[in-house]
């Protein structure tokens, strides 16, 4: 039994039971670039200048094969003409905010997912609006373009699930409605990978019982479903037949984007153990903000400057969101041992956290071992607390009491003298206002 054939039957008759749209930007951060430089247009334009990555490729840099994640010199190497800008995070929430703004004109029920993408509950507004869910939906589109110069995606369905897979199906500026009548004829086209909330472990135990398609998930029972992946799993199995469980979160979030740490040390070094220390560090410093506002990350960047300000990094992405700093370790480790050239004098580490989204507490993949990360979030909890009580860094991970070895014994170790005239309330990093006179007394 083929797919195909199976799937010209229809799921249901219903159209819109209830109405979602996902809007999500067209390589937003460079398209808000390129509205903010109208002559950038057509142009192909990176972000991510100041980690030496890409952090964001306009669609004429993707055309060239430039995409996220790719390193910025063999970018530039592939196009020279290549317009390369540092990120401007505080710009692209400003237009993130415009948008969500946009879209509140139609209802209050709209979702802040990320900082470019949201969904929109239209359900029962067709009266209101005089017209179909398709046509509200291209309006606000439409006036999201009008007003901002910005494209985005467009998808509609009955379930946030069906919404954010049809928004991604045609890109950019595409607008992708579909009906429950018409499900059987998206659905069969979605690869299990490409299912939100379907991780590689899940995507694998469903290929051995010989999945493939977001299709061949609806068309088993949902006794088989629920048994094989738990309650997770059915939800999803009935947001892919286009029946509603994940409703539209109309809570306003705080802005996000992403946390990033970035320390210079005076002396430039070439210990590994150092450096590696440094970054370490500023990955606490970054997990402990990212806990402080309740979020966690799926992004991960690791970049090195060294002496002669030659930036590098990398990115990793996660399986699943954290804020467990230990969790992360053997990810940031493996980035820091492709990018640490031996020899090489480093001045500057830096760790930036991106796809921050709310902490709901862990989704465990399958085959996970919940008590493991249960227990290592509540390590990272507990050194919250310590530190909070004690002061920064009273507990650390292991790597960074490299830290104290270095600063130990290094000539790196030798304080400025300004240290040593601290005024009361006054720490090496933070100086008062305060005019000093040296007088003999
Ligand atoms: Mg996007």
């Amino acid at each position: 039994m083929s797919s195909a054939s199976s799937s010209s039957r229809p799921l249901t008759l219903s159209g819109y039971p209830r109405a979602i749209a996902h809007v999500d930007g067209d390589a937003f951060f460079t398209s808000v670039e390129q509205s903010v430089h109208p002559e950038w247009k057509g142009c192909p334009v990176v972000t991510g200048q100041e980690r030496g990555i890409i952090a964001c490729a306009s669609y004429e840099a993707k055309a060239l094969g430039i995409k996220r994640g790719v390193a910025l010199w063999e970018a530039q190497r592939m196009c020279p003409e290549l317009v390369v800008v540092p990120s401007d995070y505080e710009l692209y929430s400003l237009y993130s905010k415009r948008m969500f703004e946009i879209m509140r004109r139609y209802t209050p029920m709209v979702e802040e997912h990320s900082i470019d993408e949201g969904f929109v509950d239209l359900s029962g507004l067709r009266r209101v609006f005089h017209g179909s869910y398709e046509a509200i939906a291209r309006e606000m589109q439409a006036t999201i373009r009008r007003e901002l110069d910005i494209g985005v995606s467009v998808g509609l369905g009955p379930s946030k699930s069906i919404a954010k897979l049809a928004s991604k199906f045609r890109k950019p500026y595409g607008f992708t409605p579909v009906a429950g009548y018409h499900l059987h004829l998206f659905i069969p086209r979605i690869l299990l990978s490409d299912v939100w909330g379907f991780g590689r472990n899940t995507v694998q135990l469903l290929q051995q019982y010989g999945l493939r398609t977001a299709w061949d998930v609806v068309q088993r029972s949902e006794a088989w479903i629920s048994q094989l992946l738990g309650k997770p799993g059915r939800e999803i199995w009935h947001e892919l037949r286009g029946e509603s469980i994940y409703a539209v979160n109309p809570e306003e979030k705080t802005s996000y984007t992403t946390i990033s740490k970035c320390k210079t040390f005076t002396a430039p070094s070439a210990d590994r153990a150092f450096v590696y220390a440094k970054l370490i560090r500023n990955l606490e410093n970054a997990f402990a903000k990212l806990r402080r506002y309740k979020l966690s990350t799926r992004v991960i960047t690791v970049a090195l400057r060294t002496k002669g300000f030659m930036q590098q990094g990398m990115e990793a992405r996660l399986s699943r969101p954290t804020s467990a700093t230990q969790e992360v370790l053997p990810v940031v480790r493996t980035l820091f041992d492709e990018l640490y050239q031996p020899g090489e004098a480093y001045r500057t580490t830096m760790i930036a956290l991106g796809k921050l989204q709310e902490d709901r507490g862990i989704q465990y993949e399958l085959f996970e071992d919940p008590v493991r990360i249960d227990a290592m979030n509540r390590v990272a909890q507990a050194m919250d607390v310590i530190n909070k009580r004690l002061g920064k860094h009273k507990v650390q991970l292991g790597p960074a009491l490299d830290l104290a070895r270095g600063e130990e014994t290094g000539p790196r170790d030798i304080p400025p003298q300004r240290h040593n005239n601290l005024l009361p309330g006054e720490t090496a990093r933070k100086r008062l206002r305060i005019p000093r006179l040296a007088v003999p007394v």
